[in-house]
């Protein structure tokens, strides 16, 4: 047997929650976002378990050509566009759609021999600036665009820094978007997850929700299962050691735990090294032969330690759910004061993953 740990994808989670999604914006193309290899989930599952989506949104150029490669026949779109004619002129040839943000990508257009036209995503900055053209400049690129004979179609696109915090919402962003967009005749893609639960008018025609799919709420005031999310990753590995403490023993590198009474127990093969967040403190929750216990001490970079003091029947090999089906993985992150689009990202080659 090898080093138990392991990531189970689950593919039906993420078709359910693709089909949340498709209830929730039911007029609008629903790109599945899969970069950062799908949110950790591997990128070529994602897209094996959602074989019918409308679309798919990514950022890595080899990832999107290897889908092409493999047969994906639905639109792709990067979300960060090109970053060279060469890119450019890949797009071309495989029917790649690409987001546009600057002005040497409006050069790249005009002047480079394609194959054929590209449909382009014209993103403007609303708000967040990070990338897009300043908003009010949309009428005259789009003159420019339609004036290209390598542009094959123009969607106007925007992204909204707040749309998961209530209290600052999106309205400022989407007033700028409404205005200097209102009399050009594009298509629209606006709404992230959050936008999808909560703002069903920035809907229009493409919506792109990425951490929703992978069954993470995106807001902090309601869980994935308030939304009606599965979890499409449980993190698992066993117990590999049981120790017996006393009282005035310690724990783990720092000695950061002391034990207050005689305690049991048990080291887990998960550390920081697979990805399991080194700030996760004392307390935060996992799950050992089917019952929610607390991890003790520092995570180190193989393993960790959890309370099995009311959990007699825990030994050597019980399994440890980390995260997943039955633990959210948002009150994971919350205990390691960060967010479950981290955690996700951050699980290391070594673990190796399996699907369900
Ligand atoms: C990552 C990303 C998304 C998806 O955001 P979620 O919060 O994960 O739904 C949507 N649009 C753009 C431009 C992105 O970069």
């Amino acid at each position: 047997m090898s080093r138990p740990i392991e990531a189970v994808i689950h593919s039906n989670a993420l078709a359910h929650n693709y089909q949340v999604i498709k209830q929730r914006a039911p007029n609008a193309r629903a790109f599945a976002v899969i970069k950062a290899n799908g949110y950790g989930h591997g990128a070529a599952r994602v897209v094996a378990a959602l074989r019918n989506a409308d679309g798919f949104a990514i950022l890595e150029f080899g990832t999107a050509l290897q889908l092409r490669q493999q047969g994906i026949t639905q639109p792709i779109l990067l979300l960060e566009g090109v970053f060279s004619r060469d890119e450019l002129q890949q797009c071309a040839q495989h029917n790649i759609m690409l987001a546009i943000h600057q002005a040497q990508h409006l050069d790249w257009l005009r002047d480079t021999p394609l194959n054929a036209p590209v449909d382009v995503f014209l993103k403007l900055n609303t708000g967040m600036n990070r990338l897009g053209f300043v908003a009010e400049s949309a009428p005259a690129i789009v003159d420019q665009l339609r004036a290209m004979p390598n542009v094959a179609s123009v969607t106007l696109m925007t992204h909204f820094a707040t749309a998961d915090e209530p209290e600052k919402g999106i309205a400022k962003q989407w007033h700028r978007f409404q205005t200097v967009t209102a009399d050009l005749d594009c298509p629209r893609s606006l709404a992230n997850s959050a936008a999808v639960f909560a703002y069903p008018e920035v809907h229009a025609d493409w919506v792109r929700p990425g951490i929703a799919l992978y069954g993470s709420s995106p807001f902090a005031h309601l869980s994935a299962a308030d939304l009606g999310l599965q979890a499409a990753m449980t993190l698992r590995s066993r117990i590999i050691a049981v120790q017996h403490l006393q009282a005035g023993d310690t724990v783990g590198y720092g000695a950061t735990f002391t034990a207050d009474r005689e305690m049991r127990i048990g080291v887990v093969a998960c550390g920081y090294a697979d990805g399991y967040p080194r700030h996760a403190p004392t307390g935060t929750p996992v799950i050992v032969a089917g019952q929610t216990t607390r991890i003790l001490g520092r995570v180190s970079m193989d393993m960790l330690c959890v309370d099995l003091t009311d959990i007699p029947q825990a030994q050597i090999d019980s399994e440890v759910e980390l995260w997943g089906a039955h633990l959210s993985i948002d009150a994971v992150a919350q205990a390691a004061g960060t967010i479950a689009y981290e955690l996700m990202c951050a699980i290391t080659q070594r673990v190796s993953i399996r699907l369900d």
